[in-house]
């Protein structure tokens, strides 16, 4: 047999194992119509990503829950992938041009994809990679990537769909506009942060008559879109001003006064502005009004002709110049600081832009209400529960979706216009002439769809949809999708929305969110506060196994992880520990065959031990997957595997491996628990699993049959009947007197090499304790030790320790604990510190300086110290007069 290295070697085996089950096959599922798949839809990392610990998070969990059903026996699917990440890519891609002093719009449309093409193809590339340095057991030979031709032909699909059924249409509406990106940005995409701004109060004169209107706003440079000022009909202070008008100072144009009940009488003057062009509210008053819209600004944000003077200014120039111009004419009445909630886009963090655009929209309405159903009639559970209503409240009042971005990298939106007739032409295949009158002169749109567009058919897009395939009509709907609470709108909320849609099925049947993962100390991990963990430092360091069990241990559905280096240092520790136990027992065996422990018959007590409580521990494991407390479920295992199996049953067993006594060897159960712990712990530690189950395998019989992997190997299933309560009641009981014995020898530090003498008296339990005398006294280092009924106990036992455990009690006489010469002279010093210390307290509390100078509290805690003192001399001189007698 070979032997294990000494020392886990975490780097080496990875890679090896990792690329033995690629080679074998085992990560793509084998379709049969007879058993019901167990499926997961990878959510695709942005291509721009580099792997952080969440991306590590999201993977673990996936790959627990995949390789624990595909040890179940279930057809597995995990489906990786890529999104194509429309504005990060396009930011990114830029950059790079920029580095060369050129812009996209130099290089033109197709050069520019072509550079970001060469891009997303080495960084799709390293994700992959990233993943299978995780141990990620997913179907590499289905991988896809948001562009791709199946992916692509869906997106167009779905929108011609949705365009024929009415539910896409194009339209001039207010959107978020990012002025540095220069695209629409859907109102998830929006930061929105408290700013410390200004309110103006800026006065327009009446047209007609002398005297004028004072209106409160944050933005003066945009008075330029005014089209009208608006009071609250029911506000006396305005009556006989609506219906009059106003002059907008500087560029001397009439607006009207009207009457609007939205209007707010408590904010600022009680009369506002209205600039429908470049704010939401405004646009709604604008549209119940029939107000004209005035656009105010270029794409980058400056002042478009209709500022007049002020064309061609950046827009906070802009404002400081109107200000001063404003002030100049007497009509700036006053300026006050205000607080205030700005939007800025989440990728860029430019101050957003509200603007009127021509934009693609979808009415999420009709889709809302139907995802809506799928979840309160239990089709969809999310898991936590309380995301479902935070799910619902977002879907009641969700509004339309601007799927339209101002970008090249992205899905080209599938319509073409007619430069003839004007009429738009929507097809999922290239066209080459107007469909309505045939002329040629045609041009597709030149906007990209957002990403989340494609994102949200990524359930089935991904198994072929719209094409009837196998794929699709096997794996699909998806059992679980696995992600970040923060994505539940962007994403989850649209994938149940199209999946219903597109297919008339539900997407997947269980939404399954985790938290973000923060430090320690439960701060945001962050570059600049240094306290990042890097995964491929902390791999390189620990292991893959110590991560994703530091990861998986510490987590709970939809609640933030607090991790720290610690944690993974620690479950490299118990990678060692379970190594060690592995190496000590693989190195006990004379390379015999080790016999199936449910062959064996006349168990001892330790056995029958540790095979009920490896059965209990199955159970709950079991039990706690199915609810996906995976973090739970690491728990028990380790404390199953650490705090009985390494701790207690191997420290027993080794007694037992000393004499030569074949029947009651402890190898089988040694050999059985850690073969059926490996397989338990395999979905969460893929690969020290693997390397040291592949030795237990070694030792099996031949009829045994097992697979060639531990990942093909089933998962185990408690047996009810091995359950045996009252071993479970004893060994608890031996394991209570040998750690309440070392707890007395670590108070009284005694050697580690000195034996004790112990006393145990016990009444139901005593042949079970007696059987393991052996035991508590080598891991307890008691010798001699008595074990005897209760009834035989003396009532005078003199001076010793005495334990009144639950079922048993220890005595430990104070003789064999103490060398009673050094014990005294260690009283005697604590009796000398003790006293001078009462000296120096009692001279200070008599010091009138002191009283006289002290604060109240001060006295009081040293009158306290000095009684605790003296209390402390009287039992120390107790003891002393104990130990001579
Ligand atoms: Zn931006
Ligand atoms: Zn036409």
């Amino acid at each position: 047999m070979p032997e294990i290295p000494k020392a886990y070697e975490p780097g080496r085996i990875e890679r090896d194992w990792y690329n033995f089950w690629l080679k074998q096959g085992y990560f793509t599922p084998e379709i049969d119509p007879k058993k019901k798949p167990f499926v997961i839809i990878m959510p695709p990392p942005n291509v721009t990503g580099e792997l952080h610990l969440g991306h590590a998070l999201t993977t673990t969990l996936e790959d627990v829950m995949v390789r624990w059903q595909r040890m179940k026996g279930k057809p597995t699917l995990w489906l990786p992938g890529t999104d194509h990440a429309g504005i990060a890519t396009q930011v990114v891609v830029e950059q790079r041009l920029a580095e060369q002093s050129v812009t996209r719009r130099d290089v033109g449309r197709e050069k520019f994809l072509q550079v970001a093409w060469e891009w997303v193809n080495n960084s799709r590339a390293s994700i992959n990679l990233q993943h299978q340095m995780l141990g990620a057991s997913c179907d590499w030979t289905r991988e896809r990537f948001t562009l791709d031709e199946g992916p692509s032909k869906a997106v167009r699909t779905a929108f011609v769909n949705l365009y024929n059924k009415g539910l896409i249409y194009r339209g001039e509406r207010i959107i978020n506009w990012c002025p540095r990106c220069q695209t629409a940005l859907s109102d998830l995409e929006v930061e929105h942060k408290e700013i410390n701004g200004h309110l103006y109060y800026i006065r327009y004169p009446l047209a007609a008559e002398s005297g004028f209107i004072t209106v409160a706003t944050t933005r003066p440079e945009t008075f330029f879109g005014d089209t009208a000022v608006a009071v609250n009909p029911e506000d006396v202070r305005y009556k006989d001003l609506i219906g009059k008008k106003v002059v907008l100072p500087i560029i001397d144009k009439q607006i009207p006064v009207i009457a609007d009940d939205a209007v707010d009488v408590s904010f600022g003057t009680g009369a506002l502005k209205i600039t429908p062009a470049h704010d939401p509210t405004d646009f709604e008053v604008g549209q119940r009004h029939n107000l004209p819209l005035v656009d105010i600004m270029n794409p980058d944000a400056t002042l478009n002709e209709n500022a007049g003077p002020y064309a061609g200014l950046e827009r906070f120039a802009c404002r400081d110049m109107v200000v001063d111009d404003l002030k100049g004419k007497g009509l700036l009445e006053k300026i006050e600081p205000y607080l205030h909630s700005v939007g800025h886009c989440i990728r860029c963090q430019t101050m957003v832009e509200p603007r009127v655009s021509l934009q693609w929209f979808i009415r999420t309405k009709p889709l809302a209400e139907k995802a809506i159903r799928t979840v309160r009639e239990g089709d969809i559970t999310i898991i936590p529960e309380r995301f479902t209503k935070i799910y619902f409240e977002w879907m009641e009042n969700i509004k339309d979706w601007c799927i339209s971005r101002q970008l090249w990298w992205g899905h080209r939106i599938p319509v073409w216009y007619c430069q003839d007739c004007g009429e738009f032409t929507v097809s999922v295949d290239i066209v080459s002439h107007c469909s309505h009158c045939g002329s040629i002169q045609i041009a597709q749109d030149n906007d990209v769809l957002d990403t989340w567009f494609s994102s949200a058919l990524w359930t089935h897009s991904t198994l072929g949809w719209p094409e009837d395939t196998e794929d699709l009509r096997y794996f699909y709907p998806g059992a679980v999708m696995e992600t970040g609470y923060d994505i539940l709108f962007f994403w989850v909320a649209r994938m149940i929305m199209m999946g219903l849609e597109d297919t008339g099925e539900i997407p997947f049947r269980t939404v399954y969110l985790h938290g973000l993962i923060r430090d320690e100390h439960g701060e945001k991990m962050s570059k600049l506060r240094g306290n990042v963990i890097n995964p491929t430092e902390a791999i390189n360091e620990y292991g893959v196994d110590a991560l994703r069990f530091a990861l998986a241990s510490n987590s709970t559905p939809g609640n933030d992880t607090n991790l720290g280096r610690g944690k993974v240092e620690s479950s490299r520790n118990f990678v060692n520990k379970l190594w060690n136990a592995a190496r000590f027992i693989f190195q006990s065996v004379d390379a015999q065959v080790v016999a199936d422990s449910s062959q064996l018959t006349a168990l001892r007590m330790e056995d029958r031990w540790i095979v009920s409580r490896l059965n209990r521990v199955i159970g709950e494991v079991n039990r706690l997957m199915e609810r996906f407390e995976f973090g739970e479920a690491c728990w028990q295992i380790y404390d199953f595997m650490w705090g009985e199996f390494c701790d207690w049953y191997v420290e027993i067993a080794k007694l037992r491996l000393r004499p030569v006594e074949p029947a009651a060897s402890p190898l089988p159960f040694l050999m059985n628990v850690l073969e059926s712990s490996l397989r338990l712990l395999h979905p969460f530690m893929p690969f020290v699993t693997e390397e040291l189950w592949q030795n237990v395998k070694q030792y099996f019989p031949e009829e045994s049959h097992m697979p060639d992997s531990i990942m093909t190997a089933s998962y185990p299933i408690a047996d009810s009947g091995a359950i045996d309560p009252e071993a479970e009641r004893a060994m608890n009981s031996v394991i209570e007197i040998i750690r309440s014995i070392r707890n007395v020898r670590a108070r009284y530090k005694v050697e580690a090499a000195k034996q004790i003498e112990a006393w145990v008296y016990a009444d139901e339990l005593l042949p079970q304790i007696s059987s393991q005398a052996e035991a508590i006294k080598t891991l307890a280092r008691v010798n001699p030790l008595v074990v005897a009924p209760r009834k035989e106990r003396k009532g005078d036992v003199g001076r010793a320790v005495v334990l009144v455990l639950k079922e048993s009690e220890v005595i430990l006489p104070w003789a064999s604990l103490v060398d009673l010469s050094v014990e005294e002279q260690r009283l005697t010093r604590e009796r000398e510190v003790t006293e001078a210390r009462i000296g120096q307290l009692d001279a200070r509390l008599r010091d009138n300086d002191f009283l006289a100078k002290a604060p109240q509290h001060v006295v009081e805690k040293e009158k306290k110290r000095l009684t605790e003192l003296r209390d402390k001399l009287e039992r120390v001189k107790m003891e002393i007069s104990q130990l001579r007698s």
